[in-house]
């Protein structure tokens, strides 16, 4: 078990990134929606317009962006979830404790180091 004293500080290092994520996220989906609009007022051909051709890429790079910070959500509210089940801290493959470092760093990570899946 990984009952240790400091969970509340991961909790509270989860907790800002998860704002600070929500807030990149919400500005990714701001950006898209203006870039959208730009786009559909300026009646540019996506295929054949070199500028629309610069817009599609925008947007895709940006939902691109979006579907990390999505995902990132996601951790970070499973990590929330370990640790109020008292299983943050341990690698999810090899059931070892994530170095405390490690947990620094990436508060929201299920892995160890060995065992991380470069994210
Ligand atoms: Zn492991």
């Amino acid at each position: 078990m990984a009952a240790d004293p400091g969970s509340e500080t991961y909790r509270q290092l989860l907790t800002s990134e998860l704002a600070r994520t929500q807030a990149s996220l919400a500005a990714l989906v701001a950006d898209g929606r203006s870039v959208s609009a730009a786009r559909d007022n300026s009646n540019v051909d996506d295929e054949h317009d070199p500028e629309g051709t610069t817009i599609a890429s925008e947007l895709s790079q940006m939902s691109a962006l979006a579907a990390d910070a999505r995902s990132r959500v996601d951790e970070i509210y499973a990590a929330l979830a370990r640790l109020d089940a008292g299983t943050y801290g341990v690698c999810a493959v090899c059931g070892q404790a994530i170095a405390q470092g490690r947990l620094e760093a990436r508060p929201w990570t299920p892995y160890c180091i060995g065992h991380s899946t470069g994210g």
